[in-house]
């Protein structure tokens, strides 16, 4: 199989890329990048292996006019000329909600798309993009195969208790259940973990996976036995501008004292609540971390003691805890963060070593420590190569 894989991971003011080398499973990513601030100032940014590339030509010059298909075209545009030694084999798309009938990598079809289409109100923070994204490259190279790889997917292996609301069984039946989301990162932390924790990584595992979104996935037998996102990736931690768990009584309050139409709880949920709404001062973990304000002290506050809390509330669907990996953005590169889930997990006898912590090493836990604790990138673009790889050869 000589040629590329190109994977496309769009967000609502991102788009991110990697391409692969189809032929070569274990290879990382040849060309890595990213176009970021679409809709207010787009800046492109592309690395290969030996480190930052030029980006002469379609990606120059960007303006706030761009559209993510603009975008995109343009992307495809600049690899073909600088970067397409091989052909191009298959674009993957990492796509948010496969809702109940996508439970695995699938070739995009009229039918596919129209399918997921209709799961957009689900994710409208990422589905429309992960779609724009599928259409901007058929209308450019309508030839090209591509597939979608599905963030709930990897939850597919809960037990149905898990994955219920309390709500009458005609509403679950139609399909409002958990699904649970960022299934790909999960799946890749689950490829690695038996690098690093021997035949441990079959136990009894909790990921926190932090990032602007932020969920947990509790594992066995490295599947997903129970999440703490559900029916959409509102539920759960609080996020950068989410609100995470909610008393549903307070969407009743929003609309029917405060007269708040249903779009106007949705923006307040999904893009002004979590740690920018708590703040008042930034989403970002490492602005708030930066910041001597009161309200960002309280933001983080919020933060952990709601992870500490949901992590905890996961050990009983998985009998104990052998380890707990923490993983994205805040996961990765916040030692303060970790620190302070982990203190308040102490009463498991879970321990950090501090200074290794600090380094941000892969395992950060005392060698007297209970649970194994480490820190792992994630890599959802290998997920989607590796999806792509077995499309392609079946
Ligand atoms: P992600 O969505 O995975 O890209 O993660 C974004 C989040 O990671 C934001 O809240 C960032 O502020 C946070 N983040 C990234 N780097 C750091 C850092 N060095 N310290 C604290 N938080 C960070």
């Amino acid at each position: 199989m000589t040629g590329d894989i190109l994977t496309l991971n769009c967000g609502s003011s991102s788009v991110k890329f990697a391409v692969f080398d189809a032929a070569h499973p274990k290879a990382a990513a040849r060309i890595t990048g990213k176009i970021a601030g679409i809709g207010r100032a787009p800046v492109f940014t592309a690395r290969d292996t030996e480190g930052p590339l030029e980006t002469p030509g379609p990606l120059n010059e960007l303006t706030t006019a761009h559209t993510h298909e603009d975008l995109i075209a343009r992307l495809l545009d600049w690899l073909a000329q600088h970067h397409g030694d091989q052909p191009l084999l298959m674009v993957g798309h990492r796509v948010v909600h496969g809702g109940k009938s996508y439970t695995a990598p699938t070739r995009i079809t009229q039918t596919v798309l129209s399918d997921l289409d209709a799961l957009s109100p689900l994710a409208p923070l990422h589905q429309p993009h992960n779609l724009a994204a599928i259409r901007a490259v058929s209308a450019r190279q309508p030839n090209l195969p591509q597939a979608a790889c599905f963030d709930t997917a990897f939850h597919r292996t809960q037990d149905r208790t898990e994955t219920l609301f309390a709500l009458p069984r005609d509403l679950s039946d139609e399909g409002i259940i958990r699904y649970g989301f960022h299934g790909l990162s999960y799946a890749y932390i689950a490829s690695v973990l038996p690098d690093h924790l021997g035949t441990s990584a079959n136990g009894r595992v909790i990921v926190a996976h932090l990032g602007n979104g932020a969920s947990m996935c509790a594992m066995r037998q490295r599947k997903s036995v129970a999440t703490s996102m559900g029916f959409t990736a509102l539920d759960g931690l609080v996020m950068g501008r989410r609100c995470g768990t909610l008393d549903p009584g307070v969407i009743l309050y929003l609309m029917q004292s405060k007269g708040m139409t249903a779009a106007q709880v949705e923006t307040l949920l999904y893009r002004k609540s979590g740690l920018l709404g708590v703040s008042g001062i930034s989403n970002s973990m490492q602005d708030l971390e930066a910041s001597n304000a009161p309200q960002a002290r309280e933001a983080i506050d919020l933060f952990v003691a709601r992870a500490a809390r949901t992590l905890a509330g996961m050990i009983p669907a998985i009998s104990g805890l052998d380890a707990v990996v923490f993983t994205a953005g805040i996961g990765e590169n916040s030692a303060p963060v970790r620190a302070a889930i982990c203190a308040q997990l102490d009463w498991l006898g879970l321990q950090l070593d501090p200074k290794a912590n600090a380094r941000g090493d892969v395992k950060i836990s005392a060698q007297t420590s209970a649970v194994d604790v480490l820190v792992l990138p994630t890599n959802e673009e290998a997920v989607i190569a590796s999806a792509c790889r077995t499309l392609l050869a079946t």
